[in-house]
């Protein structure tokens, strides 16, 4: 026999009795921002490599260690995304939807080359959120209380939402020195990556997952306390204005987003429900972007929730939406009763769009079909055979109590639509 080809390490089939979870929580995700405005955009899923590196960073994890990079037929550099903002730039820009003002969403897979484990994989999904043309504050403080809303609508508790701000370019920048002066007289203490780290990102030292990091980065000087006037000013009204809508949040110095291209507003939700890969949604300003991709500026903020992360988070908390079933299994046994069963069940599509009607397909005796229309969940079973077929009626079962009818065929529409 030939040898099984199996999928590739970290990239995931999602299976049908899963898929309904995600059709679900994708649904409610849209809904909401729908309701917000936001409009969906699709670009492609492979970019010039370049567009990647002059975006996100070149001395980011992502650009120096994750990206799937490959030449193409013609010897072009070509990058699978591994996230959406810069595709979504880079096609609001081609197609002059900057000009104005935008509420953006767009959906899919995402691919990056790290090590594959609970929640964190190489082709991963996300919803990502992109607002242009907004200066902030106001913006940033509606993105935050919609991504309130969507774990509302999921049922969902138990996230935190961590806020700081990154300040302007040059705030940073100063910044930037502060941090390496300090971190220079502990040298001894930095462990591999963030020694690697110490003088092309330092900033990210603090992003350390490692918790033997964790007393040296809270010693450490906070951007917080050296942030330009405006950013200033606008952190404080993102922070009155959620007070104000009483969204609880925890203001953490230490987020800094891994990609360069944030400033001013970032933000998280993390759980602790789900061991070390706790950020859920991620997101941030990125006013200077658009401009380092050539366009004329325009201020940009957005974010993106992890789906893995997420349909997982559901599960354990047991909000699961509910999943409607199957109405009705035609079981039908005989060559007539095999044909007349099609025509009956599109008769009843015709008469009823939104019914859920699974014909058996395939023969089989009763016993058989009957097994199927068990394990389908379906509400009612429909019965043809022979004498069903000589006297134009099909056998209703109820399901959940046993209970058996006879009901004519012109009759059945307005017997399963009561
Ligand atoms: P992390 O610190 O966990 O590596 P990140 O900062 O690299 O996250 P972003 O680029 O901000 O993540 O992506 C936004 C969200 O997408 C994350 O918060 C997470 O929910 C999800 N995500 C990112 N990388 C992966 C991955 N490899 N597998 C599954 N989900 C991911
Ligand atoms: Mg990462």
């Amino acid at each position: 026999m030939a040898e099984i080809i199996r999928s590739i390490r970290g990239m995931n089939d999602i299976l049908p009795d899963v898929t309904p979870y995600w059709q679900a929580v994708e649904q409610t995700l849209k809904d909401v921002l729908s309701a917000y405005g936001y409009q969906e955009i699709r670009f492609p899923i492979v970019e010039k490599t370049e567009l990647f590196c002059r975006s996100i960073g070149e001395v980011t994890d992502i650009v120096e260690k994750e990206m799937y990079t490959f030449a193409d037929r013609n010897g072009d550099n070509l990058t699978l995304r591994p996230e959406g903002t810069a595709g979504c730039v880079r096609a609001a820009m081609q197609n002059g939807l900057l000009n104005q003002t935008q509420r953006l969403w767009y959906m899919g897979p995402m691919f990056r080359h790290e090590r594959p484990q609970k929640g964190r994989y190489r082709q991963f999904h996300q919803i990502g959120v992109e607002a242009f043309g907004f200066n902030g504050p106001d913006i940033d403080a509606e993105m935050i209380l919609m991504t309130a809303r969507l774990w509302k609508q999921l049922n969902l508790t138990g996230l935190t939402l961590q806020i700081n701000s990154l300040g302007s370019t040059d705030a940073r920048l100063a910044y930037r020195d502060k941090l390496i002066t300090y971190f220079e007289a502990h040298k001894g203490e930095l462990d591999e990556d963030s020694q690697r780290r110490l003088h092309s990102n330092p900033l990210r030292i603090l992003d350390s997952k490692n918790t033997a990091m964790q007393a040296l980065n809270d010693a450490a000087p906070k951007l917080l306390d050296h942030l330009d006037a405006e950013s200033k000013q606008d952190f404080e009204v993102l922070c009155q204005t959620l007070d104000a809508a009483g969204l609880d949040y925890e203001i953490n110095p230490r987020l800094v987003r891994g990609l360069d291209y944030y400033g001013k507003t970032v933000f998280e939700w993390v759980t602790n429900h789900l061991g070390s890969q706790g950020t859920v949604c991620a997101g941030g300003r990125y006013d200077s972007l658009v401009e380092q991709l050539g366009g004329r500026g325009a201020t940009a903020i957005g974010f993106a929730i992890g789906l893995e992360r997420l349909v997982a988070l559901l599960e354990t908390t047991e909000s699961l939406p509910e999943i409607t079933g199957i109405d009705a299994y035609i079981v039908a046994v005989g060559e007539q009763a095999a044909k007349q069963s099609l025509l009956l069940a599109e008769q009843l599509r015709d008469a009823i769009p939104e019914l859920k009607l699974i014909t058996h397909c395939g023969g089989g005796s009763f016993k058989n079909q009957f097994k199927r229309a068990d394990r389908s969940g379906a509400r009612w079973t429909l019965i043809l055979g022979d004498d069903e077929i000589s006297q134009q009626v099909v056998g209703v079962k109820i399901m959940a109590t046993g209970e058996q009818e006879t009901i004519a065929w012109d009759a059945l529409a307005n017997y399963l639509n009561q």
